[in-house]
């Protein structure tokens, strides 16, 4: 068979996968759409897991983003239950673990990534849980009983979102970061210090500074021992420590993996054939000097998804949407635009009791991040998305003035990069 017949194949039925099937065909791509997935659901968005597959009443569903009836009109061939082991290259096939192989015209590589597993003696204990799929929340759920004594570790964004979950779920809860604070480098100080505020007064004990040393058990309980020699007794542990991207496939194919899938802005590997897309793949951002980012978030996977579908059918355009980003806990939403820190002044506005801060960096702004409920953070995180991707250099006096309409500082000609 010639490349020309094999079509496009896209390893990984997830988010950006998914997307990019629908988008070729809503480019107008009319030849065979295969998309090969290792879950056996249909594919599913993933943020409902942490936050309403917990916290809903009813048992939850997956929140589906391709039905049956959308994958047979748009003629997407959906494998599902079978994992891609390798890549031949030159005979342009995708090999699949149940003895099939698939021929490629052009390969979409959006494999998605791993929770990060935690090494400490102990740790193989099956009330050690981790979250990454369907099967996971359900498990995660039947746990998180009322009155379920819970230790969450890591105070990242999904530690956090599972530790304001099991606290609506009627849990106790211990959240445990090793890192000075939450939350991390991506979120500035003065955001992570409101997110910590929320989950104290939630119920949420927060221990920040201390590592662990490991997990005991003792009769049914388990044990989290911190190194400064604190025990805590628990009935389950949750550990949120990172993801890892998911490169098997692409290390085994001899393309370049750096912390991700390496593609250029086109998304395209070291193979002009292949590319990727999602939280497997590592890009330069033009907005950003080129500097070289993974990103685990929803949207990107999602534009990267679209992009890269683009880029299989001949475009030649730079992916450049803003990093975008959200996190529910309790009732507030936390918000991020752009990169934080990248900035080297911060600007603070207040949106009526919750704070929202830019950043710059040599005047312009490269970042905003901000939390609170959601009607009051949505919109200007979306203009200073706006403001970040024309790459205005807006007065720090009139962005800390809530008075003035973000709307009014975007620039009105072209910005020179
Ligand atoms: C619990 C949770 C909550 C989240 N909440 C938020 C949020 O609030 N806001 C936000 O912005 N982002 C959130 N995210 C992140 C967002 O869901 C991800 O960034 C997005 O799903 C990434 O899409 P993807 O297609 O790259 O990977 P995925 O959606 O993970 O899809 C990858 C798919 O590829 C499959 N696969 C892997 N290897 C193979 C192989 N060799 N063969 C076949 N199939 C394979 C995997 O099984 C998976 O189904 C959350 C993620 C999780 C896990």
């Amino acid at each position: 068979m010639s490349t020309q017949d094999a079509g496009m194949v896209i390893v990984g039925a997830g988010e950006a996968g998914a997307r990019a099937a629908m988008a070729l065909r809503e480019h107008g791509y009319t030849g065979t759409v295969t998309l090969i997935g290792e879950e056996r659901h249909l594919p599913y968005e993933r943020p409902p897991l942490s936050k309403a597959a917990m916290t809903s009443v009813a048992e939850p569903t997956a929140a589906f983003i391709l039905d049956e009836e959308r994958l047979t009109a748009n003629r997407i061939g959906h494998i599902s239950g079978v994992r891609a082991t390798s890549i031949d290259r030159i005979g342009h096939t995708v090999q699949l673990d149940n003895d099939r192989r698939v021929p490629y015209a052009k390969l979409l590589i959006a494999t998605g990534a791993r929770p990060r597993k935690i090494a400490i003696p102990g740790a193989g204990s099956e009330n050690v849980l981790y979250l990454r799929n369907f099967s996971d929340a359900l498990a995660m759920r039947a746990r998180l009983q009322p009155g379920i004594r819970l230790v969450v570790i890591g105070g990242g964004f999904i530690g956090l979102e599972i530790a304001a979950s099991a606290i609506a779920r009627g849990c106790s809860v211990i959240v445990v970061e090793m890192a000075p604070r939450i939350l991390g480098r991506a979120v500035p100080a003065e955001i992570a210090a409101v997110v910590a505020d929320h989950h104290a007064r939630a119920g949420v004990t927060l221990i920040v500074g201390v590592g662990l040393t490991a997990i005991e058990r003792d009769g049914t309980d388990e044990i989290v021992v911190l190194a400064d020699g604190r025990r805590l007794v628990c009935d389950a542990i949750i550990a949120g420590v990172g993801a890892i991207p998911e490169c098997g496939l692409a290390e085994i194919a001899g393309l370049t993996v750096e912390n991700g899938v390496r593609v250029n802005a086109q998304l395209v590997t070291d193979d002009p054939d292949i590319l990727a897309a999602g939280d497997c793949c590592s890009f330069p951002h033009p907005i950003f000097d080129g500097r070289r980012l993974r990103l685990e978030a929803w949207r990107n996977a999602q534009d990267q998804g679209n992009h890269a579908a683009r880029s299989m059918l001949g475009a030649m355009e730079a992916y450049d949407r803003v990093p975008w980003f959200w996190s529910d806990q309790h009732d507030q939403t936390l918000q991020i635009a752009g990169l934080p820190d990248e900035g080297d002044t911060a600007v603070v506005r207040d949106l009526g009791g919750a704070p929202m801060y830019f950043h710059l960096k040599a005047g312009r702004l490269v970042g905003a991040s901000a939390v609170g409920p959601i009607g009051k953070v949505a919109r200007d995180i979306r203009l200073a998305e706006m403001l970040i991707q024309k790459r205005a250099r807006p007065d720090p006096v009139l962005l800390a003035d809530p008075t003035v309409k973000l709307k009014s500082l975007l620039p009105t000609e072209p910005v020179a990069a």
